[in-house]
């Protein structure tokens, strides 16, 4: 590519450049990674290398499942390939009650809504039901689309330290006068692989008479006896107004749902701008979601064995002396620190084969860069085995091992009290 001419270089063009290389230099600029074949097993073709992908949400294995790839087929074939417009004008299809109907029945909640993505799901909910004199509280650890729906609602909103729940207890308590007050949290936290702890937060929001709403995005089809989420496997469905999740993970292909009472549900159809003023999901996302919740129910072998094998390939990094958080999910972090080194490590086991991506600054704090390993049922227990040998070794290469165990226990109390 020419460089850029300084002459014929717009002031924003100008700018811009400036600021990647800001970027650059401290290690934060993000570039997209082209995969150029999705192959079996948790594969992938990567510019001509094939590596074990340890990076994706895909945590059943169903994004390649022929189910799922014939369902949204036959949905297309027989409903065409768009909606044709919003869900409130005439983009709702009997396609879309199907699946709502289905969501609920999974859920155990009266009903359900479907979103476009879990973005937009966790923005609109929080504007439709939060504003002025009202107040949110909020995990430090929850994901962008809830912070960004904070921001969106105009109300007051509080984001106390991660599952700290005496911190919670404290801002409940000072603002026990406020209008309404919503508690909101990730079930499975996507960065840590650590869970919410629903039971005191159920207790808490009883106690204040508080709303609790859940994102169940990396725990839906993974937890619970029928793969509805960390709340059916407390047995907390009843207790929670608001329980969120996606398609987009472990469901294998797209969008978003939020269950609860018929209210809730209509009072989003009502006043959830990214429901209203986007077009409904098209036919055939539908019908990978029909096929996917129904796999989720009767397939419980599939989140069995992730579990298991997530159990093991935990065991194995943590005896090899790499600090992996208080993960007790599929998602397993190992903190490495520096974002430099951060990139090294993934740069240097991308060379053996493993797909795993540095998760730096502003996705965590600085200073706490890591590596996030995420399984599938789709990957072989044997290669699971060798790429945990393999991330321990690589990483005792690195300087990482015992001694930084100790440093990674100081960086997790930092990001604590961050
Ligand atoms: C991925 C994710 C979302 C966003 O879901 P999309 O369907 O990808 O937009 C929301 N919340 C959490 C916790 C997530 O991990």
């Amino acid at each position: 590519m020419a460089a850029p001419d300084k002459k014929t270089m717009s002031t924003l063009d100008a700018i811009l450049t400036q600021e990647l290389a800001d970027l650059e230099t401290q290690h934060l600029r993000r570039r997209l990674q082209v995969l150029e074949e999705m192959l079996p097993a948790g594969k992938v073709r990567v510019a001509g290398q094939v590596l074990l992908n340890l990076s994706s949400n895909d945590y059943l294995g169903l994004a390649t499942d022929l189910r799922l790839i014939t369902a949204a087929q036959a949905a297309a074939a027989r409903w065409g390939a768009g909606s044709t417009a919003s869900r409130l004008i005439v983009g709702t299809l009997a396609l879309h009650q199907e699946v709502e109907e289905a969501v609920a029945a999974f859920k155990r909640t009266p009903r359900a809504v479907l979103f476009n993505t879990g973005y937009m799901a966790n923005v609109g909910v929080i504007a439709a039901l939060m504003g002025r004199g009202d107040v949110i509280f909020s995990d430090k650890l929850n994901h962008a689309s809830i912070i960004d729906g904070l921001r969106l609602a105009g109300a007051a909103f509080y984001r106390y330290p991660h599952r700290d729940m005496d911190h919670l207890a404290a801002l409940l308590q000072k603002h026990q006068q406020a209008r309404r007050k919503l508690i909101v949290t990730d079930s499975v936290f996507s960065v840590d692989g650590d869970l919410a702890p629903l039971r005191e937060l159920v207790a808490l929001k009883e106690r204040y008479g508080a709303w609790l709403m859940i994102d169940e995005a990396h725990g839906t089809g993974v937890f619970g006896a029928r793969g509805a989420g960390l709340a059916e496997a407390l047995g907390l469905t009843e207790a929670i107004e608001i329980h969120m999740g996606t398609f987009s993970k472990a469901l294998g292909s797209f969008g978003a749902y939020v269950a609860g009472s018929a209210p809730l549900i209509e009072m989003l159809h009502n006043k959830a701008r990214s429901f209203i003023y986007s077009t409904a999901l098209p036919p055939p996302v539908l019908g990978a979601m029909q096929a996917a919740v129904e796999i989720v129910r009767q397939e419980p072998a599939r989140r069995s064995y992730l579990l298991t094998q997530a159990a093991l390939f935990r065991q194995r990094l943590q005896e090899g002396g790499l600090e992996t958080l208080a993960s007790e999910t599929q998602i397993i972090p190992v903190l490495v620190g520096d974002n430099a080194l951060a990139l090294e490590y993934a740069a240097a086991l991308r060379q053996q084969g493993l797909m795993a991506v540095a998760i730096r600054p502003p996705t965590v704090p600085p200073g706490c860069a890591r590596l996030r390993f995420s399984l599938s049922a789709a990957h072989n227990a044997e290669e699971l085995s060798q790429a945990a040998a393999t991330i321990v070794q690589v990483g005792r290469q690195l300087g990482l091992g015992e001694r930084s165990g100790v440093k990674g226990q100081q960086m997790q109390t930092a990001a604590k009290l961050n």
